[in-house]
């Protein structure tokens, strides 16, 4: 007896909706998406029970015929594509034809439609996959569909969903990633018959502020930078906020040829073009639109994945990261919290008290007037506003941490190093008492900074001390670190690795920097090698940060290390002589102050 069988429609529909339709919010956007697909310009959503009870979404677009209005809710109906080589030049967002059969399989649809040549329009119902109605009726131009009861015929899904107020988060989360790219289309949003969302047709800026732009979301396009770059391979596009606009919690989007992508790699590019500009837990909100040849990206990717393969994502990061560094970069050359010329702002204009100057900036010197991060206000020129011209001012510098921190003129003196007492706190810290308070310093950081800024000198001068290894470790590298090891291969000889090219894929060690003499040289030179090529060094200086910032993390006290009160101070001595002291290269604290003014409001 035969035992194979094709399965009912029905049934068929069904396992398809499992994958198409996992909540609410998958159905919102394949239905949104939909619209789109057929030209709407204006496309409104209601929603009662956070979808739970009915999702509609009407729209302006070119509507059914009768036949298709039919067809549009069979398994693999589509009007996108015709054969597979299509797939590849895909500018619809829907393809597989697959949203409305699964759709229909789990819920009860109603669905008027008319063509602007038709007369009449078409009215069709569907319950689970079973047609219970189609007739003629009279409607407008464009689609209307209402899906009710959602999972009415599948209990275990309608179990599995959360509370009203998550499927309404996700619901919203997912129109966000639409409307984001279609400034172009009016939405609105309605939810148990409170509008959420009514967003007019206008530019992507003025569609991002009418999202985010509230106390709650706090992403202000006054506090944008546009980033535009056009290469032959990818276009990128969009706004990244200035360094203190960032927050805790940002707003962070990738979209590619009109389509929301996640991209944890990519989002390390942003993050890198940032780095030593923003406290510690801080995150830059942005927009970037990727604009690609659909060859260069996986389309055929499962329909509620965001995740999307790009052919070369090694030298797209590159790009994203340098395009990045270049709009913040205007940004930087002057200091990053700019006084307000009038209007109620926390930090005063320079006139009767001396104003601390932020010291956020890489080159101390730039600024003329600029004295130990102090201006006095004497030595300010009269014509000082204009060196800030162009630079919009900031709605918020609310965030107290930051900009304490950054205005913090001095931590400590050299003298009072030499003669206060130390502590080490919890092995991880030393405790000094400061002309301000308690400075607080980590010490594997504060040990790495000191130890960074020594190798950068010796690359310079191409001095570093080697030790010869009694036996030769061999360091095997992909194709791309090849290259890379190329490039800096010179360098790491002139901070003392004694290396040789062993074959085509690999080299041979025979000798370490002494500094690190104790330790595997593998790990470290793998380390040096993941930086390099992570953080997008493509000069020799910024490569040569790369190795000693590298080096210098491996060689640096650890935490856990017990310190005299000898080794604490000549640590902090050398750390206070940095241009740079109280954040590293990458942003992280070094030095925080626990200020008296503080310690006094501890015992009020
Ligand atoms: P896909 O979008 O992958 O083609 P769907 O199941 O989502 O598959 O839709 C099937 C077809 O129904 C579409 O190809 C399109 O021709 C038609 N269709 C769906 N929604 C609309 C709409 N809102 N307006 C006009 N046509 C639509
Ligand atoms: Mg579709």
């Amino acid at each position: 007896m035969d035992i194979i069988h094709l399965l009912p429609d029905s049934v068929a529909n069904q396992i398809a909706a499992g994958e198409v339709i996992q909540r609410p919010a998958s159905c919102l956007k394949e239905l949104v998406e939909n619209s789109l697909d057929a030209g709407a310009k204006r496309i409104q959503v209601i929603v009662r029970d956070a979808g739970r009870t009915l999702l509609q979404v009407i729209d302006d677009g070119v509507g059914m015929s009768e036949t298709d209005a039919r067809l549009a809710f069979e398994r693999h109906a589509t009007s996108k594509i015709r054969e597979a080589q299509d797939l590849f030049s895909l500018r619809t967002m829907g393809f597989r034809g697959e949203a409305l059969a699964s759709i229909c399989a789990v819920a009860q649809v109603e669905m008027t439609t008319r063509r602007a040549e038709d007369e009449t329009g078409t009215l069709l119902e569907i319950h689970g996959s079973d047609v219970v109605r189609q007739e003629p009726c009279s409607c407008p131009v464009g689609t209307n569909i209402k899906v009710s009861n959602l999972f009415f015929n599948v209990p275990v899904r309608r179990k599995f969903l959360k509370t009203d107020q998550t499927e309404l988060r996700n619901l919203l989360t997912e129109f966000y990633h639409i409307v984001l790219v279609y400034p172009k289309v009016a939405f609105t949003f309605v939810h148990n018959d409170e509008i959420l969302l009514e967003l007019p047709v206008g530019t992507e800026k003025q569609r991002i502020e009418a999202i985010f732009g509230n106390p709650k979301r706090n992403v202000y396009t006054s506090s944008f930078v546009d980033v535009n770059t056009e290469t032959e391979m990818v276009t990128i596009r969009g706004f990244v906020v200035k360094p203190e606009s960032a927050t805790k919690k940002a707003e962070q989007y990738f979209f590619v040829n009109g389509r929301y992508m996640r991209h944890p790699y990519f989002l390390k590019a942003i993050q890198t073009a940032y780095s030593g500009m923003l406290p510690n837990d801080y995150q830059p909100s942005f927009f970037i639109y990727f604009d690609i040849d659909p060859e260069a990206i996986d389309v055929n990717i499962h329909p509620t994945k965001t995740e999307i393969k790009f052919a070369d994502e090694q030298t797209i990061f590159q790009i994203l990261m340098a395009s990045v560094r270049e709009a913040l970069g205007k940004f930087t050359l002057a200091p990053q919290i700019d006084f307000e010329t009038s209007g109620n702002i926390d930090i005063p204009l320079p006139t009767d008290t001396p104003v601390q100057r932020p010291q956020v900036t890489v080159d101390p010197t730039y600024n003329p007037f600029h004295t130990r991060g102090v201006i006095y206000p004497d030595k300010a020129p009269r014509n000082w506003e204009t060196l800030y011209e162009g630079l919009q001012h900031t709605d918020r510098l609310a965030d107290r941490t930051q900009s304490t921190d950054l205005l913090e003129p001095e931590l400590l003196r050299a003298e009072d190093v030499e003669s206060c007492a130390l502590w080490q706190y919890d092995g991880r810290y030393i405790l000094v008492p400061g002309t301000h308070g308690i400075v607080i310093i980590n010490q594997h950081r504060a040990h790495a900074a000191v130890l960074c800024a020594q190798y950068l000198e010796q690359l310079s001068l191409a001095q570093g001390a080697m030790q010869q290894l009694l036996f030769p470790e061999v360091l095997s590298l992909a194709q791309d670190e090849m290259v890379l090891m190329g490039q800096i291969k010179e360098d790491l000889q002139a901070i003392g690795f004694d290396l040789e090219q062993l074959s085509p894929d690999s080299y041979s060690i025979q000798g370490v920097p002494s500094q690190i003499a104790t330790q595997s040289p593998l790990p470290v030179l793998q380390h040096i090698l993941n930086q390099v090529r992570e953080r997008g060094a493509d000069t020799q200086r910024e490569w040569r940060e790369q190795i000693a910032q590298a080096m210098a993390e491996s060689a640096a006290i650890p935490y856990g290390k017990a310190l005299t009160e000898e080794e604490m101070r000549d640590l902090v001595k050398r750390l206070i002589q940095l241009p740079q002291y109280k954040r590293a290269s990458d942003g992280k604290i070094i030095a925080s102050l626990l200020s008296d003014e503080e310690i006094r409001r501890r015992f009020a």
